[in-house]
């Protein structure tokens, strides 16, 4: 497994493989691997010659500092787990060598961004434009693969793509869930004991607001009833939404034949976990 750092030599490296017709998948990340990760990882390694895992926490999407400070840092470990799922490829690089210089260019995703994440926290989707551009012009990927848990961002890199003329295919890869029901995620690290019992609540709640929608229960009325059990179980909600899953739009019903997502930002004792149920 190879280790880059900077930008400049894993071009060139990438370069030279890709002039010996290999193809390339890109699995971006932040680090703090899980099985959510390998399940990204695991589809790359299988579809491609080559698999490049980018760890990079990226200041510029984290909207909160505390957050930012106190996201969890394992590369050691990441590394070691990166081998056993034969990775190629490690980029690891500064926030020096990615952000060189002050930053200008701003994204703009209209609709998409004003909703759910976009509002929950602002600017946040800019800094995930900005990344992920990057990271497909340092890596000319042939695939790109991201998952579902972040749907919303999923839509956003589609426009970028779209909008960018990025010739790459882009692959979402299903949530990966612990067994009792609660969506991995690299914050799920920072849980206590009691939050992590509370926390599959999160993904219950969805599945019983799936099953109320289908007994023909309003939303409205079962995200009143569910907000409150989770206040009861001291989790606040940031959010809780119905949309659409061709836009992420809100809805209040399912119309038949349409497929629709329910989304849930929550914090249990000042941690953000998201998720999401799509039927
Ligand atoms: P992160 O390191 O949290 O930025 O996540 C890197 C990628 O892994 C993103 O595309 C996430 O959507 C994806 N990911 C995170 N958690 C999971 C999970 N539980 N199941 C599947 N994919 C995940």
């Amino acid at each position: 497994m190879h280790v880059f750092k900077e930008i400049s030599s894993l071009k060139v490296y990438l370069l030279g493989q890709r002039e010996l017709g290999k193809t390339i998948g890109l699995v971006p990340t932040m680090g703090a691997l899980h099985e959510g990760h390998s399940s990204l990882l695991k589809a790359s390694v299988t579809e491609n010659d080559l698999t490049v895992c980018s760890i990079f926490i990226n200041p510029v999407q984290f909207n909160n500092q505390e957050d930012l400070e106190n996201y969890p840092r394992t590369i050691s470990e990441d590394l070691i787990f990166l081998k056993t799922l034969e990775c190629d490829i490690v980029f690891i690089p500064s926030e020096e060598e990615m952000y060189p210089k002050p930053i200008k260019t701003n994204f703009n995703f209209g609709e998409l961004e004003t909703r759910m994440e976009g509002s929950s926290r602002p600017g946040h989707f800019n800094g995930v434009g900005l990344v992920v551009s990057k990271l497909f012009n340092i890596v000319s990927p042939t695939r790109a693969y991201f998952g579902q848990k972040d749907i919303q961002q999923i839509k956003i890199i589609e426009q970028l793509c779209s909008d960018l003329s990025f010739d790459i295919q882009l692959k979402s890869i299903d949530t990966i869930r612990e067994a009792d029901g609660l969506a991995m995620s690299s914050r799920n690290k920072r849980l206590s004991a009691d939050a992590r019992k509370k926390a599959p609540l999160i993904n219950q709640v969805l599945a019983e607001i799936e099953s109320g929608l289908k007994r023909g229960e309003a939303f409205i009325d079962l995200k009143t009833e569910k907000t409150s059990i989770l206040a009861k179980n001291e989790i606040s909600l940031e959010y809780l939404e119905l949309v659409s899953e061709e836009d992420l739009s809100f809805v209040q019903v399912q119309n038949k034949g349409e497929k629709v997502v329910l989304c849930i930002a929550a914090v249990l004792e000042g941690i953000r976990l998201i998720d999401n149920r799509i039927f």
